[in-house]
């Protein structure tokens, strides 16, 4: 690193100045999620090491943790300590760090993490966490009276369990899981707690990232000569600076940040090293039909809320249609059913398909869903049943929505059907969105002539530096590596803080 303070100690934004160009080789995090917390959390100098006296219940780790208890677990060989773990992630970092946090968790045990962390201001590195909303990432769109499908203690980061912060705001976890609103704000407090604030700057939105070329690099200068960035930095390694971006080791991150009267202030960022953490949930999946860009189309469940708030929709309305058979529709359907709005329910699979989610989720845990997925399989349009107010059209798809609020659906035999509906909730997935990245990110990507997308084909990165396969400098955490979960991809954030210590030389001898 160049800088030995933190990097944020020195930003600020001034509206007289257009682009705001911030001389300060840094390391950015894109998102401010989990993954960018968690990462803020260990670049900021918290090093974990094992509790003395902890005992891990697997036997080949703890043998491991023994032979060099005094070394931080991030300044170990993390290839070596996960060799051989297994669980519910298929990498091996982030399964690692997972049961070092909560080592019998997957047993239904509640010990206590083996971890004991040490804040070492003198290993912490310069970083900004960038992100459109306050911490917390897509826990800040998911409605907030829903309950988190993961236990509520697989929803906590490093040394802070959420159950504790649960406990003094007199708030309790209902069947183990937390709704969504304790979670957004579980993260601000995390964030708040460790003293992270200072590097994130939220309300921001990243429209670019590109490695540095020569030829940006001579405006870059150029625009330095004007004086402009000036006040906002100095440069006491100048000279070191400049070497980076003559060798082109620089990215140049560039977006805009929302003031509160609605303008936007441009800003320009160069960084060593840039992680992507921007989750997969900005760009809704669309049908691809006639009429799906009509006003009464929806792809949030939040337009649901939105239209029930309203009084778009109401019980004497004609039927919402939900189309759709993952969690994200199970929540419409149950928000509408509670609001008693009459639903039309469409999707491809059949009721019974083992892939689809509700046929993995054990009943005893889950019983809204599977009262969700009973009223699938009990009150299709071919035999009506007990529940009022919804019909389930499976292995249906939709071939287009017209004007007049008619939507006609195709079955498995090819055979046509009209539904007249009045608002429509297109709930069959999202992807991320990379616009900001050179063709969209899809060079990154695992199978590089497809966009990125987390189950099928997320950014390949190295499995214990989280590094891009394609681009040196540039990270991946969360699901855009393909960690779905909240309580996997800390190992994401894990592997790249390892790796960016090693990089900036602040390992101990
Ligand atoms: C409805 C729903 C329910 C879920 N339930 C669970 C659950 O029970 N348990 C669980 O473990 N996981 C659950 N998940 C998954 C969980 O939300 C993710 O695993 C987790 O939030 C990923 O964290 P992240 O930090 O990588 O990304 P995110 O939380 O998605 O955060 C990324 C942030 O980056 C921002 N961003 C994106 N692009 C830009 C840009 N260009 N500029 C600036 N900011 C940008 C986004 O707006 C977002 O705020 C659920 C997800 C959804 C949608």
């Amino acid at each position: 690193m160049l800088y030995r303070g933190p990097c944020d100690s020195k930003f600020s934004i001034n509206p007289g100045k257009t682009p705001t160009h911030l001389r300060h080789l840094c390391n950015d995090a894109e998102g401010n999620g989990p993954s960018g917390i968690c990462l803020s959390y260990l670049l900021s100098g918290y090093i974990p090491y094992i509790k003395r006296g902890s005992v891990h219940p697997h036997p080949i780790l703890q043998r491991k943790l023994e032979e060099t208890p005094e070394v931080s677990i991030i300044d170990q060989d993390l290839e070596y300590l996960s060799e051989g773990l297994e669980g519910r992630s298929q990498s091996p970092v982030a399964l690692l760090f997972d049961t070092l946090l909560r080592p019998d968790t997957d047993f239904g045990g509640t010990a206590e993490s083996v971890l004991t962390w040490w804040h070492k201001t003198n290993r912490a590195i310069p970083h900004l966490v960038l992100g459109r909303n306050p911490p917390g990432g897509a826990w800040h769109f998911i409605e907030g009276s829903m309950i988190t499908l993961s236990q509520g203690e697989w929803m906590g980061l490093p040394d802070l369990q959420l159950k504790d912060w649960m406990r003094k705001k007199r708030r309790g976890l209902r069947n183990n899981r937390a709704t969504a609103e304790d979670i957004a704000q579980y993260y601000q407090h995390y964030v708040a707690k460790k003293g992270l604030q200072k590097n994130f700057i939220c309300g921001t939105v990243v429209t670019s990232v590109r490695k540095v070329s020569p030829d940006v690099n001579s405006s870059y200068a150029q625009q330095d000569s004007e004086g402009n960035s000036d006040s906002f930095w100095d440069f006491p390694e100048k000279e070191k600076e400049d070497d980076q971006i003559a060798s082109g080791n620089l990215f140049q991150v560039d977006g805009f940040i929302k003031n509160i009267n609605g303008g936007q202030q441009p800003f320009s960022i160069y960084a060593e090293n840039v992680v992507l953490a921007t989750g997969t949930y900005d760009s809704p999946t669309n049908l691809g039909v006639n009429g799906e860009n009509l006003p009464f189309v929806h792809h949030k469940l939040s337009a649901l809320e939105e239209a029930v708030k309203n009084k778009k929709v109401s019980m004497t309305s004609d039927p919402v249609l939900i189309v759709g058979a993952g969690l994200t529709a199970a929540d419409a359907i149950l928000f509408a059913h509670h609001c008693n709005i009459p639903v039309i329910h469409a999707f491809r699979r059949r009721v019974n398909d083992p892939g689809l989610i509700f046929n993995q989720l054990p009943k005893m845990m889950y019983p809204e869903y599977h009262k969700v997925h009973q009223m699938m399989k009990e009150q299709s349009v071919a035999c009506p049943g007990p529940y009022e107010c919804y019909i389930s059209l499976p292995e249906h798809h939709v071939l287009s929505f017209r004007e007049d609020k008619k939507c006609v659906f195709q079955d498995k035999s090819g055979h046509q059907k009209i539904f007249n509906i009045s608002m429509a909730f297109v709930l069959i997935g999202s992807n991320p969105n990379l616009s900001f990245l050179p063709n969209n990110g899809i060079d990154l990507a695992i199978d590089n002539e497809q966009p990125v997308n987390s189950k099928r084909n997320p950014i390949d990165i190295d499995p214990f530096t989280y590094q891009c396969v394609q681009e040196k400098g540039l990270y991946a955490v969360g699901p855009l590596a393909g960690d779905n979960f909240v309580r996997f991809v800390q190992g994401g954030a894990l592997a790249v803080a390892s790796s960016l210590l090693k990089k900036a030389n602040k390992n101990p001898p």
